[in-house]
């Protein structure tokens, strides 16, 4: 049994890669020796060039998820045998009021292009008849239900559900499908909540490690995902939250 946790040899494509959360696991996947594709709406350059200083490989692509099928031809014929999705939004507002483009613009990024994404991404591997790994970026909000944020709510409980159906459909093919779920994490996503004193206050007070997580806490784990070492865990939903869910 491997209990490698190199990723020499492998290429990986992380989606949102160009900051936050997607950029520290660029980093470490790369780090620990996979070719990186860094994919963003934006460019990724300054993540290219973060990895090509510490020696690694990488190149920029753009991809717009907000098409969910955006990625449909990225994969064929390029070798990749790692995907990280990790591209997300947030649109905050009470329930009552909360409108259906706040509802499908979530959706499509947070669900549906990571449903497609993955889908491209494995009919790629299966028929080159080669394993892989597949990381999906979920939330507490995959266990819990939050406030004003309804759309994230539903989308990060459906990528619990998808991380599963998938890991049911493909392990015995050699693809391991699971997901991470951070905790709060100082990104822009989390920009709102820690500039509101109250909110801020009440969520660290819940935080058995006492601070925020940064980006590359959620990295290592990612990275023992993709690799031989976690040959056998497959739809699992894993926390990397400082023990928010421990309370
Ligand atoms: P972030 O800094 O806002 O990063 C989100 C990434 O997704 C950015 O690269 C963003 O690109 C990209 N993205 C957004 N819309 C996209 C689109 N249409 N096409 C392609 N890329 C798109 O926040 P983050 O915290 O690192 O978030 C990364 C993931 O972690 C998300 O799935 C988020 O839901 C999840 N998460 C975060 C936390 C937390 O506490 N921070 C907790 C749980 C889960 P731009 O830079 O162009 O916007």
């Amino acid at each position: 049994m491997s209990t490698s946790f190199s990723l020499s040899g492998r290429k990986a494509l992380v989606t949102g890669a160009n900051t936050g959360i997607g950029q520290a696991i660029a980093l470490a996947l790369a780090a620990a020796g996979a070719e990186v594709t860094c994919a963003g709406r934006r460019s990724c350059s300054e993540t290219v060039a973060a990895i090509e200083a510490a020696g690694g490989r990488a190149t920029s692509l753009t991809l717009d998820l907000a098409d969910p099928m955006a990625a449909r031809d990225v994969f064929a014929g390029t070798g990749h045998s790692l995907l990280v999705n990790n591209a997300g939004i947030i649109r905050r507002g009470d329930s009552v009021d909360f409108t259906e483009d706040d509802w499908d613009a979530v959706m499509d990024v947070n669900l549906k292009a990571l449903f497609f994404t993955t889908q491209a991404f494995a009919r790629d591997l299966l028929a080159r008849g080669e394993g892989g790994a597949v990381v999906n970026i979920a939330s507490m909000l995959s266990f819990q239900g939050g406030i004003r944020v309804p759309s994230y709510t539903a989308a990060k409980h459906g990528v619990a559900g998808i991380t599963k159906i998938l890991a049911n459909e493909w392990a015995a093919k050699g693809i391991n499908v699971n997901a991470i779920a951070p905790g709060y994490i100082a990104t822009n996503n989390t920009k709102a909540l820690r500039e509101d004193p109250d909110r801020s206050a009440a969520i660290l007070d819940r935080i058995p490690a006492g601070h925020w997580g940064a980006p590359e806490d959620i990295a290592g784990t990612a990275v023992f995902l993709c690799s031989p070492a976690a040959r056998y865990v497959h739809g699992a939903v894993i926390p990397v939250d400082g023990g928010w869910l421990a309370r």
